[in-house]
């Protein structure tokens, strides 16, 4: 899947002034005897030390995941023993990118980042709230195909996020399962935020030709087609429709099952074909009647975020049952 990120340089020792919340902690049996009352994850405010962190504080665990943008670690803080995922990016636009958008949002629905961190030759290092769960891809390898349950938390945690950055004319441009993070406790969070963009004006249309290929719309796919330029929140919109198909299916459902996912291929079913009819059974009415409104191809009929959490798929789903599902889904067998 072609992804094309832009270059610019990235600012260092950026320490971020967001709200705090709680790092994930190790089991107590993994944790010093006696902690320090004034650790990250025990203070209320761990932000307010947030320019005390650095990255020699860290202990490396684990690779969580390596992208185009650099290399994210599983990391403890060897002081408190609370545990980050900490972004290692390489010096260059999407860092400055992301470290500025995630500067500017503090959401539940939204990955946190405590803080950003020189790290040599130039790179940043963003460290960010652990999704103990990894991504939604990640667990859709592992789990195979999601409940309807679960996926009707996906959507109402992923568009929670979506309306909370579209508020803030943030738009995130390159949603799918590998950058929605969850969490054992059936928490979704948006993330990566390498070729997000802060709009000037809020119903601002966008040009920008970056994001991953077979989640990209018909309008960024093929601009010229539609004057050049879209409305990148409902080009979120449509992203999060492939998202949710792909959960429900278990494999990217825009093509057949093992077709190579080249340029032209999925122009064609993109720009040209139509989302696999889904057989007898496979969902219910209700997701079935969400996915179309978010795969509506004249992005001027598709959904808004806002319409598609009063959607009965998401507004009527049972949160508990829908929640637990999640978890269920999440938790490792
Ligand atoms: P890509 O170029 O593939 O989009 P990227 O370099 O921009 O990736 P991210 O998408 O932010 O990087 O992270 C890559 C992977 O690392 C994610 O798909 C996820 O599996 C893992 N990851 C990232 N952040 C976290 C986090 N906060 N908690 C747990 N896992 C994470
Ligand atoms: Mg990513």
């Amino acid at each position: 899947m072609a992804l094309a990120r832009a270059k610019r340089l990235p600012p260092l020792h950026l320490s971020l002034n967001v709200p705090t919340r709680p790092a994930v902690q190790e089991p107590p049996s993994r944790q010093q005897a006696n902690p320090p009352l004034a650790g990250p994850q025990s203070a209320s405010t761990p932000l307010a030390r947030s320019s005390q962190f650095r990255l020699a504080d860290f202990d490396r665990l684990a690779v969580l995941g390596r992208g185009n943008g650099g290399t994210v670690y599983k990391v403890r803080h060897r002081e408190t023993c609370a545990l980050y995922a900490l972004k290692v990016l390489h010096q260059g636009d999407a860092a400055a990118t992301e470290a500025d958008i995630l500067g500017r949002t503090a959401s539940p629905f939204v990955v946190r980042c405590h803080s950003v961190l020189p790290a040599g030759s130039g790179d940043v290092a963003l460290l960010l709230e652990l999704a103990d769960g990894g991504s939604l891809d990640a667990v859709r390898r592992r789990r195979g195909a999601f409940a309807e349950a679960a996926l009707a938390e996906v959507a109402a945690q992923a568009l929670s996020g979506l309306a909370y950055l579209h508020a803030r004319r943030i738009v995130h441009l390159d949603v799918k399962p590998a950058n929605l993070l969850a969490t054992a406790a059936g928490e979704v969070k948006v993330a990566d935020f390498g070729i997000a963009r802060v709009l000037s004006r809020a119903g601002d249309l966008c040009t920008s030709y970056v994001g991953t290929a077979a989640y990209m719309s018909p309008e960024r796919f093929d601009p010229d087609a539609h004057g050049g330029h879209y409305d990148p929140c409902g080009a979120d919109v449509w992203s999060l429709g492939v998202t949710v198909l792909e959960l429900l299916m278990g494999r990217y459902p825009l093509l057949p099952a093992g077709q190579q996912p080249n340029w032209a291929a999925l122009m064609c079913a993109i720009c040209f074909g139509e989302p696999p009819a889904l057989p007898d059974g496979a969902a219910s009415p209700e997701l079935r009647s969400f996915i179309a409104a978010c795969l509506q191809k004249d992005y001027r009929r598709r959904a808004s975020v806002a319409e598609l959490l009063a959607h009965p798929f998401v507004a009527e789903r049972d949160v508990l049952a829908s929640r637990r599902s999640l978890q269920q889904l999440v938790a490792e067998v």
